[in-house]
């Protein structure tokens, strides 16, 4: 691998991880990035690293890993992170039942008692609950500085990060910018994010992909003295994420929510709260799909996402202090992770939908290794 040159578009995070890896195996990095530095989804989400939504089995051991990493490089690159885990709140029967059944694919889970959870995590909302799965993996980053903070370790490496210059055109063995600039490789990763289609697009339409656009939401910081505790979720998550889709009890978890919140299923929202090192609690989302999306973001949609949040959180300042959108790649079939070949030497790595932080790392050391078969 020594001395390979690699070239990637996006410095994204799926595009940094690929730099860092590619460039500890040895080779000679270029990254090349549109804007004037990543403000696409990898700067737009949660900033949670969540195992618990990945399937069981070799896609919770890649999370796993990811988690690792992270940690690893943001005690390196000094960027904040925060270990505490994450909590699933059931309020329904159905969903305790679901958290029962799943609390037995590890080890690491605790199963908490309505009343164990309300004394550890004293914002949980006591009324109604059955009962939530305390998990210890969940980390916590704060996307907007854990970004730049990676791409400056990237630099350190030793890799050339060209900013403001996008990628117009790839060729057989070099890519040309839109300034009419070439860059060589030897391998070539394209990790472009919603922007994917512009490369190969017969390829990227052979995976069964489509855009995803989601609202969040940032709060004002909370009073002192007032913490989470760990990321908190409830009923509606456990729905939206692959890793619990095999519990017996998920049909009817799935047919009560749809039943009971027919709007939260049309827009897909579910509600996810993190609190960041400023006391500010970061809320989403929503997901809407396709290629013809309103740019308006939808009040009514951050209403009921919020309306959710109290179900099984007391927060004490629901200001909210920023408001956006994100947009990620999702699989139309279930994928949460895709990588083309379109070409002999180039790569394309996209992961799916809401899993791109936690599964990036993993994504990154198949694709460097695959270069050594
Ligand atoms: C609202 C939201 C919440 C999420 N929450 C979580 C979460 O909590 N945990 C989790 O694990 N995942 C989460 N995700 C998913 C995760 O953020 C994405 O999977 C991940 O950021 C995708 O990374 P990426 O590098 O592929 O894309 P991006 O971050 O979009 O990066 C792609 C980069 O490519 C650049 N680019 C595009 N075209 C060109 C070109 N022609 N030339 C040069 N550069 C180009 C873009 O400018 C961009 O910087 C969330 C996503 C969203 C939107």
């Amino acid at each position: 691998m020594r001395g390979t040159k690699v070239v990637v578009i996006g410095a994204g995070v799926i595009g940094l991880t690929h730099a860092v890896t590619a460039r500890e195996a040895g080779c000679a990095v270029t990254v090349l990035e549109r804007d004037g530095r990543a403000l696409g989804a990898s700067v737009r989400n949660f900033g949670t690293l969540w195992p618990i939504g990945c399937v069981p089995g070799v896609e919770r051991e890649q999370a796993l890993r990811g988690v690792r990493r992270w940690q690893e490089i943001a005690g390196v690159a000094r960027f904040w992170h925060d270990p505490s885990g994450s909590v699933s709140l059931a309020y329904r029967a159905e969903a305790w039942q679901v958290l029962q059944e799943f609390a037995g694919t590890s080890a690491d889970f605790e199963l908490l008692d309505a009343a164990a959870c309300v004394r550890r995590f004293p914002a949980v909302n006591p009324t109604g609950l059955r009962g939530g799965l305390f998990s210890p993996a969940e980390t916590l980053l704060h996307s907007p500085t854990a970004i730049p903070a990676l791409a400056e370790h990237v630099r350190r490496l030793g890799v050339t990060v060209h900013v403001g210059t996008p990628v117009a055109r790839v060729l057989a063995d070099h890519v040309e910018t839109s300034d009419g600039r070439r860059f060589e490789f030897d391998r070539l990763v394209i990790a472009a994010g919603e922007e994917m289609r512009l490369f190969f697009p017969e390829a990227v339409a052979a995976a069964q992909i489509q855009p995803c656009r989601l609202q969040m939401m940032r709060t004002v910081p909370q009073p002192a003295g007032f913490t989470l505790g760990a990321i908190l979720v409830g009923d509606l998550t456990l729905c939206h994420y692959p890793a619990f889709r095999d519990c017996p009890s998920m049909p009817r978890l799935r047919a009560r929510l749809q039943a009971e919140l027919p709007e939260h299923h049309r827009w897909g929202i579910h509600v996810i709260a993190a609190q960041h090192a400023d006391g500010s609690l970061t809320l989403g989302d929503s997901h809407e799909y396709g290629l013809d999306l309103p740019p308006d973001s939808r009040p009514e949609v951050d209403d009921m996402i919020l309306a959710s949040l109290r179900e099984f959180a007391v927060v004490p300042d629901l200001r909210i202090a920023a408001r956006w959108q994100g947009v990620y790649l999702k699989s139309t079939v279930g994928r949460t992770q895709v990588v083309l070949q379109p070409r002999e030497r180039v790569t394309m790595v996209t992961a799916m939908g809401g899993l791109g932080m936690t599964l990036s790392w993993g994504l990154a050391e198949r694709t460097i290794s695959s270069w050594r078969a």
